[in-house]
Parts: C-alpha cells; sequence; structure tokens
C-alpha cells in the first residue's frame, strides 16, 4: 500500500478539524467567497464573521454593491481597517457587472483583471469557490510547504513565483481534491503551524515535516514586530474617517482639526485619504466620504 501524500494527510486533517465558518458551507456563493477573502486579508477572522454577514445581507451580489456608493461601501467596512478594500471591492462588483453580467468570473485570467484582486484572491475565489486546482497560497501556506518541505524556520514576507511552484507540487491532480488540499494547508498554518508556537504534536505531517525532521527548537518568538498603531498615520486616518463615517452632510475643516492636535501629521492623514479615494474635499473647506451625496461640480 502507499503511503498517503502530504495533500491527503494535511486534506484527512481538515476534514475532522477544521474551523466552521460560514464561507465554507456549502451553498455560498462566489461572490460571498470573494468578499471573505478581501476582508480576511488584513483582518482576523473574528471580526471579519459579523462584518462579512452584514454586508451580505446589504449586498448579496455584485449588482447590489455596484449600485450603491463607495461612501456607503466605506461606512459597512467600519472598522475592520485599510479601507481602501471597501472601495476597491465596490470597484469590483462595478466591473463584475460591466464585464461579467454581474457573476464573478470562474477564469484565473478574468479573476486577476478585476480591481484589487491579486494573485492570492484570483486563485483563492478559482478554487473555494469554482473547486479548480490552483496554488493558493498565503502566509500560513508560505510557512506550511517551508517548514514541512524546505525545512526552514519560517518563509520571506511576500509570495514569491517559486513559492507558488512549491505548493502546487504538494496538490493532488484531481481539481476538487486539489481545492480541499489548499484550504487544508491554509487551515494548518492558521491553527497549527503558527509562526510562533507550532503545535508539532498534533500535526498531521509531523512524520514527514522536513523542520520537525531536523530537529530544530520551534521558534520562542515573534517573527516579525506587531504594527505599531497608536501615534500612526493610521490611527489618525482612522480617526478623520470615524467622523466622516458618522456625518450626513459634509464636514468642516475645522471640525475635522479636533480629532488630532499634530497639524502636520493630521493635514497628511487627511490628504491620503483623498489621494486613496475614501474622501473628498467639498468646496473649499468641508470634507465628506468619496461620492456621499449629489455629484460634485466638474472643473
Ligand atoms: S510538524 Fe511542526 S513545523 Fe512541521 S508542519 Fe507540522 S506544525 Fe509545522
Amino acid at each position: 500500500m502507499t503511503e498517503p501524500t502530504f495533500a491527503t494527510l494535511v486534506s484527512r486533517w481538515y476534514e475532522e478539524n477544521a474551523r466552521d465558518l460560514p464561507w465554507r458551507e456549502r451553498g455560498v456563493s462566489p461572490w460571498a467567497i470573494l468578499v471573505s477573502e478581501v476582508m480576511l486579508q488584513q483582518t482576523p477572522v473574528v471580526r471579519v464573521l459579523p462584518a462579512w454577514q452584514a454586508w451580505l445581507a446589504r449586498w448579496p451580489d455584485p449588482a447590489a454593491l455596484a449600485a450603491d456608493t463607495p461612501a456607503e461601501a466605506i461606512r459597512m467596512w467600519g472598522r475592520l481597517g485599510y479601507p481602501r478594500r471597501a472601495v476597491r471591492l465596490r470597484e469590483c462588483a462595478v466591473a463584475i457587472v460591466e464585464r461579467h453580467g454581474g457573476q464573478v468570473p470562474d477564469r484565473l485570467d478574468q479573476l486577476l483583471a478585476l480591481p484589487g484582486v491579486g494573485t492570492y484572491t484570483a486563485r483563492a475565489v478559482a478554487a473555494f469557490a469554482y473547486g479548480q486546482r490552483h496554488p493558493v497560497v498565503d502566509t500560513n501556506v508560505r510557512r506550511v510547504v517551508c517548514r514541512a518541505v524546505a525545512g526552514e524556520p519560517d518563509a520571506g514576507p511576500t509570495t514569491r513565483p517559486a513559492d507558488l511552484v512549491a505548493a502546487e507540487e504538494l496538490l493532488p491532480v484531481e481539481p476538487a481534491a486539489a481545492a480541499l488540499a489548499s484550504a487544508a494547508f491554509m487551515e494548518l498554518g492558521a491553527i497549527v503551524c503558527t509562526a510562533r508556537a507550532p503545535r508539532c504534536g498534533i500535526c498531521p505531517v509531523e512524520s514527514v515535516c522536513a523542520w520537525r525532521a531536523s530537529g530544530q527548537a520551534a521558534p520562542t518568538g515573534p517573527t516579525r514586530r506587531p504594527q505599531r498603531y497608536a501615534g500612526t498615520d493610521r490611527q489618525v486616518r482612522g480617526l478623520l474617517l470615524g467622523v466622516l463615517r458618522e456625518a450626513v452632510s459634509p464636514v468642516p475643516r475645522q471640525r475635522l482639526d479636533q480629532v488630532w492636535s499634530d497639524d502636520v501629521q493630521r493635514s497628511r492623514a487627511l490628504a491620503g485619504l483623498v489621494t486613496d479615494g475614501l474622501v473628498e474635499p467639498v468646496g473649499e473647506a468641508s470634507y465628506r466620504l468619496a461620492g456621499d451625496g449629489p455629484p460634485l461640480p466638474v472643473g
């Protein structure tokens, strides 16, 4: 009898141990999966869960979101962080309506051509929504493959073409099994082969893991410093957006000036929000969320 493959071991473990997450349920639409992937990229699962449900209750398909304003997308995004994702997700919905009749495309090249959809998201949607065989490589998968196959303690900060090749080599040939394995690799990296404290004792691939076999000690500290938030431009942007999200009419600059005392930093943060398409000036001295209200005069 042949030994089970790496993918088989991880997939079996996944079927027994995967977290019960609503975007993994049968019958979830490709749009709902796309939304979950965008939200999950920089936000923990526990914060994404209520936001994902609320988003889909309001905009159950791309056409619904495309018909609404960027401002409403930013409002609904709430405090998930990195709110440019909300604007890009709406742009993506508009493109899906215009190019694909409102249906999330299933071809990888068409997914990759959508606004805000990168290498990871396109492959995640193709695999998890359409059951296709593509390597789906995020930080967690890179770490699992790096440790188990290459025997290195951690992967680099960004996905390289070689990472896609390494992950693809582990996938079963059959598309549905490959899609399952992709989800399983991600889950293993998220809850067992974690950056700081891999739980090798309960890992389904402990017996074949190159890093474990090397006898190296588990990492003892964070591989990356947690990002500072207090005092950063991100915090100031969040405060400014918080005021604008609550407003029902353009907000005078003097009101925004109250959120942060450092003039230089506050002005820089506000200018960044305008550049990023999240906020727009109204007249000489007021601001609003992008597209919030009647169109601005041109020129
Ligand atoms: S045995 Fe340990 S290091 Fe290897 S894949 Fe499993 S958790 Fe990660």
